[in-house]
């Protein structure tokens, strides 16, 4: 998800003066033109070609049926149907809220058959996609004064993650609910298309660690954790890009990813700012992930990943995976932005962080306007042969589509399982301005401290169980006892 809001908020002086930092796009030449046009471009295929004939995987599919090594359709065909590619985020799930208030039942959409947008099961097949992370977004509320007062956010979000489900389970022959990366292998081996969910957005926990803890349990598996506004856990891009300072993680968000690596939870940085990211990153005790994010030496866009902070993923073994949003590849002329300004981000990770960081994280259905030649979900193919063309090996390609998130998310699973073995609490920090229910004057007190403090603070006075709210005036909807 991505609101117009996020985006257009950057500064030109931002843009400008990030121009030095910007390297050089690694083969611009493929822009402008076919491929077999330049000297280099024929030392890739060749190179290309050497590398796939090494290959021991590519001697057992010869030994199969030879391969053509500049037969992209049919190499990226044989290596989508040996590893599942995963897609980091897809917003359909906000499309079944906004569109059928979550009501599936009622035959108004088939998602077997084609339909408007970026994503239906049809088309998915024809991308041979075999993992999805759906994202259960919700908006920020702009009412809310403090991050974790009440609101309804964390109420719309159980609604989507009950949503996604239920979509899901409508469709046995295609899809599988997954919450671990060992189902994910095994919906693709029978043939489905391994389904996850994902939220994005910190605000979404209404600043509670005991909310992740219960979206933890309902089956999320990664936490973007901020969206486009700040939250209780630190600084979102936007706000860098608004001109807002850059405060980084805050104190609970620190606490919320100690908290998520004992869980098993997956910490996803896109949408933080990178200071935010750099902070993530010197305290994480398991790999990260960015679920939708390029590279911002490519294109200097703040949800982009600056070259820092992608060798600190390297060596913390995480993954980003390359988005697919117009206004993220071409800040200037969004309406240009084609798949080759993708394939120049993915290489751009792969030479700084390495293959094993690189996945794809497209955001269908969560922006109106995605790159020509990535029009749907059926173009991921398209995507990989463009991949193979610039001299990726089937190895490389299939780490990117999805080797490297479930080698990413069960190392996050086998860090869970340490930490939980060293006996670790579950964290109880809270937010630093939280506040609690108060009880009343007679209240049946368990502790004698507790009596002598409502009756010293006057708290006693207070007739309702719910404590008042910080602007003084009395919650209407209060539960009297
Ligand atoms: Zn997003």
């Amino acid at each position: 998800m991505s609101s117009t809001s996020q985006d257009n908020g950057i500064q030109q002086d931002q843009i400008e003066g990030n121009q030095q930092e910007q390297s050089v796009i690694i083969h611009p030449q493929r822009r402008n033109g076919g491929i077999l046009n330049s000297s280099w471009a024929r030392g890739s295929l060749l190179a290309a070609g050497l590398a796939v004939i090494l290959s021991p995987i590519t001697w057992i599919w010869f030994a199969a049926s030879p391969v053509d090594p500049t037969d992209y359709a049919e190499r990226t065909r044989r290596v989508l149907s040996t590893t599942p590619l995963i897609d980091g985020h897809n917003d359909l799930p906000w499309q079944l809220r906004i569109e059928l208030h979550n009501r599936i039942y009622d035959g108004r959409v088939d998602l077997t058959k084609q339909l408007l947008g970026h994503t239906d099961i049809k088309r998915m097949r024809q991308g041979q996609v075999g993992g999805q992370f759906w994202s259960v977004y919700v908006d920020c509320d702009t009412q809310q004064k403090h991050f974790e007062d009440p609101s309804w956010v964390v109420r719309d979000t159980l609604e989507q993650i009950d949503v996604t489900p239920r979509f899901i389970s409508e469709h046995p022959e295609h899809l599988q609910y997954c919450d671990t990366a060992a189902c994910v292998r095994k919906a693709f081996r029978a043939g489905r298309i391994a389904s996850m969910i994902g939220i994005e957005g910190g605000h979404q926990v209404g600043g509670s660690i005991a909310t992740i803890r219960q979206m933890y349990e309902l089956g999320a598996r990664y936490i973007t954790m901020t969206h486009n506004c700040d939250n209780s856990f630190g600084t979102s891009a936007s706000t860098v890009a608004a001109g807002g300072e850059d405060g980084g993680l805050y104190n609970l968000g620190h606490d919320a990813i100690r908290e998520m690596n004992r869980l098993g939870m997956m910490v996803d940085l896109s949408h933080v700012s990178h200071q935010f990211m750099r902070d993530a990153l010197s305290i994480a005790r398991a790999p990260v992930i960015f679920s939708h994010s390029g590279a911002y030496s490519v294109e200097p866009h703040l949800r982009h990943v600056p070259d820092d902070v992608l060798r600190s993923v390297k060596k913390n073994g995480g993954i980003v995976m390359a988005v697919f949003v117009n206004r993220f590849l071409n800040m200037k002329n969004p309406d240009l932005a084609t798949i080759h300004d993708v394939v120049d981000h993915v290489f751009r990770i792969a030479e700084v962080c390495g293959w094993e960081c690189v996945g794809l994280g497209s955001d269908f259905s969560g922006t109106p306007y995605v790159p020509i030649g990535l029009e749907d979900v059926s173009k991921f193919p398209a995507l990989i042969e463009l991949i193979m063309e610039r001299g990726a090996t089937d190895e490389q390609i299939r780490l990117i589509a999805g080797e490297n998130l479930l080698r990413v998310w069960g190392e996050i699973e086998h860090r869970a399982k340490e930490i939980q073995a060293t006996g670790e609490k579950p964290s109880e920090e809270e937010y630093a301005e939280r506040h609690w229910h108060k009880g009343l004057k007679n209240s049946p007190w368990m502790l004698r401290e507790s009596r002598e403090k409502a009756i010293v603070n006057g708290a006693a006075e207070n007739p309702h169980m719910f404590n008042v709210g910080r602007d003084g005036k009395h919650n209407p909807a209060v539960k009297q006892v």
